[in-house]
């Protein structure tokens, strides 16, 4: 693991994209098949696969306790030291560099060791167990050695690592095309799994498995019909942006399950849309969304937020908050196979949307399944800048947050934020961010932690600023569970206020953004309102300084305040 961390300060010490690639194709050549499996894994910031269901559950509390005891230090130190860096990792470091002696760094843990202590922690229950596998693991590692075990379990590796360039490293490394790696990649969802397969001469091995979740596409912003008609016209294809829950559908013989957009499953939260798949007449894939819906109207966020994390709903919460699943893609699709085998499933990931649409409508989802729990996306299509305006007006006036905008030419790009697919927001709609503080609410909020204080990422320095503070717009259940979460991950207690660690993300909502001394990003927002928690994104997922910049830059031209007006004409 030593060499591991080695190779990552020397990839987060380079800016440069060739030298990154080549450093990390020399450093996955030479390692065994055991090795490469975490290795890769973990260069993407995570313990466990992504498309892995676990997750390691090991808090700053914990973590505390583990390096005090280790370091033989004072409890508060990891808290001066994080103040310092806002690095756990980097604390860590800093803090079990005061033990009398360090592990002589050629008999710190390997790669296999540290990976299964990983699954050894996330296998243990409760805390004081946890803790004691992760201090035993520390022990044995020299300070750089810990600063990334511990920055890998926290997934906050950040060396500026994409996985698009770990997947050209892994080509490299092993002489294979990219593009084989990269449909691999796609197929396993399991980057550990690709690498492997590459070094074997294995890659056309690389199966697409039902049950097991594989990315989602992603869209990146765009705001102007313009823009977005000289980067996918001159005819695109455009759909309204549903406020519900993305969802991916697998169906193999009779079972079904459905994974959330950061893998994981919530087939207990829906199973009435479950119980409905489950007599679909073929096996395969889709990508969609799960939407309250009533009476052929769908109802707000708001109202599916009732449903949120609620595992094995009663009949009664069923009954008030109905759901549907519109399907939007078919990634993967063949006959029925009763006995599980799923042997003829074609995938469609490469093919263009235009066909797997013309799959998807053949599929007759709305008539099939019972009890009407199926949709289809409503399609449109825009071959002018005019045209793309006025058909996001026309969305805005459903009150709708937008449209999603793509090119019926483009394939399924799992985990792939790139131009297929656009999303056209309300222009300074809203900012994800990522909690750093939280504080005790007054009068009914009294004893919970409900004020929070937010921030974007720098891109250039990495680190998160703050940008506001706003009363949570979030139901009391979700308010006494987030209280209980960041009482856990307190990083420090100053007064009333706590710092805590950087992992939660809320979407914010704001009226105008303003230059001010009274945050670190050196801007505030009017009016913020915390619109919801968006646990399904993760810390790297926030919106930068820079976006916040170039927000701010627009608005002197005074074409937002018409957008902002307009949205509250909309009541939005
Ligand atoms: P955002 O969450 O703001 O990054 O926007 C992307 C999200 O929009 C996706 O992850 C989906 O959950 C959601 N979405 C809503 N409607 C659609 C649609 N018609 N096609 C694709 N994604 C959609």
């Amino acid at each position: 693991m030593r060499g591991w961390s080695e190779l990552a300060e020397r990839v987060g010490g380079t800016t440069r994209t060739s030298e990154k690639t080549a450093l990390l194709a020399r450093y996955l050549a030479q390692l065994t098949s055991d090795e490469l499996r975490p290795a890769a894994v973990f260069l993407c910031g995570r313990p466990f696969p992504e498309s892995d269901q676990r997750a390691i559950g090991l808090g700053w509390a914990a973590i505390s306790a583990a390096v005090t005891q280790v370091a033989g230090t004072t409890a508060g130190a990891l808290g001066e030291a994080y103040d310092r860096s806002s690095d756990l990792g980097r604390a860590v470091a800093d803090v079990l560099a005061y033990r009398p002696e360090e592990p002589d760094p050629s008999h710190s843990p390997g790669i296999v060791e540290v990976a299964q202590a990983y699954a050894a922690i996330e296998a243990a229950s409760g805390a004081a167990a946890k803790g004691a596998v992760f201090g035993a693991l520390l022990q044995r590692c020299d300070c750089l050695t810990a600063k990334y075990v511990v920055k890998i379990l926290t997934g906050e590796l950040r060396i500026g690592l994409r996985e698009g360039l770990l997947e050209a490293a892994i080509a490299e490394a092993f002489e294979r095309s990219a593009a084989k790696v990269q449909l691999a990649g796609m197929l396993t969802g399991d980057v550990g799994e690709t690498a492997v397969l590459a070094k074997e001469g294995r890659l056309d091995e690389a199966r697409l498995r039902l049950l097991h979740p594989i990315k989602f596409m992603l869209a990146s912003p765009a705001e102007d019909a313009a823009e977005i008609i000289s980067r996918l016209g001159p005819m695109v294809w455009v759909e309204d942006k549903y406020d519900g829950i993305r969802a991916q559908l697998h169906r193999r013989g009779g079972e079904a399950r459905l994974y959330s957009r950061d893998l994981h499953d919530i087939s207990d939260q829906f199973p009435e849309i479950v119980e409905a798949a489950g007599n679909l007449p073929w096996d395969g894939i889709l990508d969609g969304e799960i939407l309250a819906f009533v009476d052929g109207h769908v109802l707000p966020f708001l109202t599916l937020q009732a449903r949120l994390g609620r595992k094995e709903p009663t009949a009664q919460v069923q009954a008030e908050v109905p759901v549907v699943y519109v399907a939007f893609d078919l990634l993967a699709v063949g006959p029925r196979s009763d006995d599980g085998s799923a042997t003829a499933v074609e995938v469609l990931l490469q093919i263009p949307l235009v066909e797997r649409r013309r799959r998807l409508e053949a599929l007759d989802l709305t008539t099939a399944g019972e009890g009407g729990r199926f949709a289809l996306s409503h399609l449109m299509t825009a071959d002018s800048v005019e045209a793309l305006d006025r058909v996001f007006g026309e969305a805005r006036a459903r009150r709708n947050e937008g449209l999603m905008v793509k090119d019926p030419q483009s394939g399924y790009s799992p985990g792939r934020r790139g131009l297929g697919w656009l999303k056209m927001k309300r222009a300074l709609a809203t900012l994800d961010c990522v909690v750093v503080g939280a504080e005790a609410g007054h009068g009914k909020r009294h004893g919970v932690l409900s004020d929070y204080t937010f921030a974007v990422r720098d891109e250039t320095s990495g680190r998160f600023v703050t940008i506001g503070k706003a009363y949570t717009g979030l139901t009391d259940a979700e308010i006494a569970t987030m209280t209980r979460w960041f009482e856990a991950h307190t990083v420090r207690q100053l007064g009333r206020f706590r710092l805590v660690e950087p992992t939660v993300v809320v979407e914010v909502a704001f009226d105008v953004i303003q230059r001010s001394t009274r945050h670190q990003s050196g801007f505030a927002l009017r009016f913020p309102r915390i619109v919801r928690l968006r646990l399904d994104k993760t810390a790297d997922e926030v919106d930068t300084l820079q976006t916040v910049e170039r927000l701010h830059g627009e608005l002197q031209t005074g074409a937002e305040y018409l957008v902002t007006a307009e949205a509250r004409k909309t009541g939005r």
